[in-house]
């Protein structure tokens, strides 16, 4: 087998949302997963409403989910491509030349459903005679231009979906070409897609109506028509789809708000599907759990209160190598042991740094009046010897028989010295990494 190659083709025209980040994802995964290629592609050819500011973006975005493209590409660097395909239409007589204002297309489908007839295009330019052609340019009208479909049911084999078909005799024939002569992402994707060699195209279904018009256009170019998929959409949890002009559920504002990227990517992936909804280590694991066929038919709710719930459960299981990066970027130290005796408290990967002052210090002890006498105790009980992974073991040993005190009375004052906190991690893993100096003066209710 070929190795495959897939690629997320972003219009840089808003921020990246969770939508967009399942489709980037099942994308960037099954090509990970099979060893190919994973090509980033900004549909940037309207270039009224695309940014380099949001391409910048979407890059960060991207980058943030985990995944590094193989390729970038921008569809405005590739025109010359794109001019080169127009000219092969024309040449087959399948791109004509069409002068209808948006009002008069409008009013042409309102007449036609009034007349109880689908509101297509009429292809009434085709009629247009060379004079009738010429009057309208030297009216100052310039032309957009349409693919000719052949109507025809189209069908493929969808790697979601099963058997799909399209009757292209029942759609208007797609404009690739606008007035301004910029072109349409229907035209320059199937070129891209070609060129590019991509075998597999994974998106959203809204585009299943559009890849029977594609393969129609890939046919006609000569082109070999890739395994097609289209997924279910996440909508908001009112039901509401996702829009990324609006700003819906953006992948920054997740990430402003301490989610992690890997529980997000994790649900926006698992979503919608007959999987289970669980915590990943990694990339790779949750790769390994993709199967087009487990997608749901329909959409999905995407829920902000889930993704809570799985960023604290994909903190509590993080492997310290998948955080030491971010660990040190925020100041904090310690190390392995560290992590992993405070990473089962986190809701947030901020909440660290709380965990890292009761280590490191200054910590306000809190000692009830009737505990004092009981903390000093404790405190020049405090073994000798190396102050490791045993030590609060040996202490508790020591402590329990000279005190009299068992359970709660026993372990709640020593944490309210040690933290100043009602609750927390095991103490088995914190008191190691609190220094015996800083320790002894926190049970005598010394601030350290
Ligand atoms: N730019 C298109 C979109 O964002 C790409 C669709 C496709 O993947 O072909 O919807």
């Amino acid at each position: 087998m070929t190795p495959p190659v897939l690629r997320f083709a972003p219009s840089p025209t808003g921020l990246l949302h969770v939508g967009n980040a399942r489709t980037a994802l099942y994308n960037a995964l099954f090509a990970r997963r099979g060893g190919g290629t994973f090509i980033l592609r900004y549909d940037d050819t309207d270039t009224a409403r695309s940014t380099p500011a949001f391409a910048e973006a979407i890059a960060g975005d991207v980058a943030w989910l985990g995944i590094a493209p193989d390729r970038v590409e921008y569809q405005s660097r590739r025109l010359a491509r794109y001019d080169a395909a127009v000219e092969r239409l024309k040449a087959l007589g399948r791109l004509y030349p069409a002068y209808e204002s948006e009002q008069e297309l409008e009013a042409m489908r309102q007449s036609r459903r009034r007349r109880g007839l689908p509101p297509v295009y009429d292809r009434a330019a085709l009629k247009l005679t060379d004079a009738a052609r010429a009057a309208l340019e030297s009216d100052g009208r310039r032309p957009h231009w349409r693919f000719k479909l052949e109507g025809r049911q189209v069908v493929w084999d969808d790697m979601v979906r099963g058997r799909q078909g399209v009757d292209t005799a029942t759609l208007s024939d797609p404009v690739l070409v606008r007035e301004d002569g910029s072109y349409l992402y229907t035209l320059t994707s199937v070129v891209d897609d070609i060129e590019m060699d991509v075998t597999h195209v994974v998106r959203g279904e809204d585009h299943v109506t559009n890849t029977g018009v594609q393969i129609e256009i890939i046919a006609a170019l000569g082109g070999t028509v890739p395994t097609f998929g289209h997924h279910n959409l996440l909508t908001l949890p009112s039901g509401e789809g996702l829009s990324k002009r609006l700003g819906h559920l953006s992948l920054r504002a997740l990430r402003e708000e301490g989610e992690e990227a890997l529980a997000v990517a994790a649900l926006a992936v698992l979503t919608g599907t007959s999987l289970a909804v669980e915590p990943v280590a990694g990339l790779d694991e949750l790769a390994a759990k993709i199967d087009f066929a487990k997608i749901s038919r329909a959409p999905a709710r995407f829920d902000p209160a889930e993704l809570s719930a799985l960023t604290a459960a994909t903190l509590h299981h993080l492997p310290f190598e998948a955080v030491a990066g971010r660990l040190a970027a925020l100041g904090i130290g310690g190390g392995e042991a560290f992590w992993r005796a405070v990473r089962g408290n986190l809701a947030r990967l901020a909440d660290v740094a709380d965990w890292w002052r009761v280590v490191e210090g200054p910590v306000d002890p809190v000692v009830e009046p009737a505990d004092a006498a009981f903390l000093a105790q404790a405190a020049a009980l405090l073994p000798e010897g190396p102050w490791d992974n045993e030590v609060y073991p040996r202490w508790i040993a020591a402590v329990k028989p000279a005190s009299g005190r068992a359970g709660r009375t026993l372990f709640h004052p020593l944490r309210l010295a040690l933290t100043g906190r009602e609750s927390g991690p095991e103490m088995k893993a914190l008191l190691p990494l609190i220094s015996r100096e800083k320790a002894a003066a926190r049970l005598r209710g010394e601030r350290a």
